[in-house]
């Protein structure tokens, strides 16, 4: 079986929604096809879709002229010829995240081929049985992620406590608050009015989206955060400076988050060795692809980390996401933005053609490949390109 041609098409909620209140920005997706007819989808989060127009075509384009006539074999040779390829090229930012998205549709083919699931391919369950509570089933357990119209103060208490009300009442279970642009003071009294409203049972996550650039400051607001057990903080420091992320997990107890926009197996060495995060974030495509996510984990469970894999897109990408989570045995959550409390009629689509969640949790999946099926009037209703 040999990679045949690529088909590339932009969907997008349209301009009278806003991305940034849950929408679904301009994604360019990915369709690779093969000789016998077998093809494999992926998305391209955060990749201006015209570059991913321009790269990825016919024998012309950048992957076209590394990956068509290909002969489909295990995933990882495929990426391992791409990347020799680029030795001369930079090795990072949108070309590996093009990759990255490639890599996807290719262990959807490989699976298809092989008619198995991709997580059995990636190495089958690796959670044993000392380590799992006694009858307890394998599940796959998403985070909600919640954002809010505007930031900081009562408006952004009352949103995003009032959308974590709703989604606990529909069975999720665990929660990322997202303090933006707020003040110290906000950031706690976000986490603390959750725990008010919501009890102490639920998971809850803290998101500041690269608030502070001193250690100090982020300190402080660390020690008053300990009070409401979060199971991580994300992101206090812009993620170049890994070095302040270690001071920082030096002196709280609340393990430390990043990599929602890390690419390859070697920024998040970075992260987890100089960094000391005990949580890395990689976005399924982002970070290079399923072939590239497993390395992390390889990197992250002998350093004692945990991989919980980062997902601001669609339910495409987190379809890559639960294959992930099945295999690995450091992935206790995957994010989710979850479409019953945005307004984005994208996102609701792709999440109801997705895993369904049942009482917070999605079950193993057992179709070949990623099992993914982007229903064909998505497309035509939400094609902008
Ligand atoms: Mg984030």
């Amino acid at each position: 079986m040999k990679i045949s041609h690529f088909e590339v098409f932009v969907l997008g909620d349209g301009p009278e929604i806003d991305p940034d209140k849950g929408g679904v920005e301009p994604l360019a997706c990915i369709r690779v096809h093969t000789d016998e007819g077998v093809i494999g989808l992926s998305e391209v989060f955060r990749v201006p879709p015209g570059v991913v127009l321009a790269t990825v075509g016919g024998p012309e384009t950048h992957f076209g002229r590394l990956l068509l006539g290909q002969t489909i074999t295990h995933p990882e040779r495929l990426w391992q010829h791409v990347w020799d390829s680029l030795i001369h090229t930079n090795r990072r930012g949108w070309e590996i995240i093009i990759l990255g998205a490639l890599d996807v549709a290719i262990w959807d083919i490989y699976g298809q081929m092989l008619n198995q699931p991709v997580w059995q391919l990636l190495g089958g369950i690796q959670r044993g049985p000392f380590q799992t509570p006694v009858g307890a089933e394998i599940q796959i357990t998403p985070y909600c992620t919640l954002v809010s119209d505007t930031w900081g103060g009562e408006p952004m208490f009352t949103q995003q406590i009032k959308r974590a009300d709703q989604l606990a009442e529909l069975g999720y279970r665990a929660f990322k608050v997202e303090p933006m642009m707020s003040t110290p003071a906000d950031v706690v009294e976000l986490a603390r009015r959750f725990r008010n409203t919501l009890g102490d049972s639920l998971t809850l996550m803290v998101d500041v989206g690269y608030l502070f650039n001193d250690v100090p400051t982020a300190a402080r607001v660390c020690c008053e955060l300990e009070q409401f057990n979060l199971f991580f903080f994300e992101t206090p420091f812009p993620v170049d400076v890994p070095d302040a992320y270690a001071k920082l997990a030096a002196k709280t107890s609340i393990p430390l988050a990043m990599g929602e926009h890390g690419v390859t197996r070697w920024e998040f060495l970075d992260m987890l060795d100089r960094g000391q995060v005990t949580v890395v974030q990689p976005y399924m495509t982002t970070c290079g692809g399923l072939t590239e996510a497993k390395r992390i984990v390889e990197l992250a469970l002998p350093r004692g980390a945990q991989v919980c894999p980062g997902n601001w897109s669609t339910q495409i990408l987190g379809a890559a996401s639960v294959h992930l989570a099945a295999y690995s045995p450091i992935t206790p959550f995957i994010e989710f933005a979850p479409a019953e409390v945005f307004d984005s009629p994208l996102r609701s689509e792709l999440q109801n053609a997705g895993f369904p969640v049942h009482d917070g949790v999605i079950s193993v999946p057992e179709r070949p490949g990623i099992g993914y099926e982007l229903p064909q009037e998505i497309i035509e209703r939400f094609r902008i390109r």
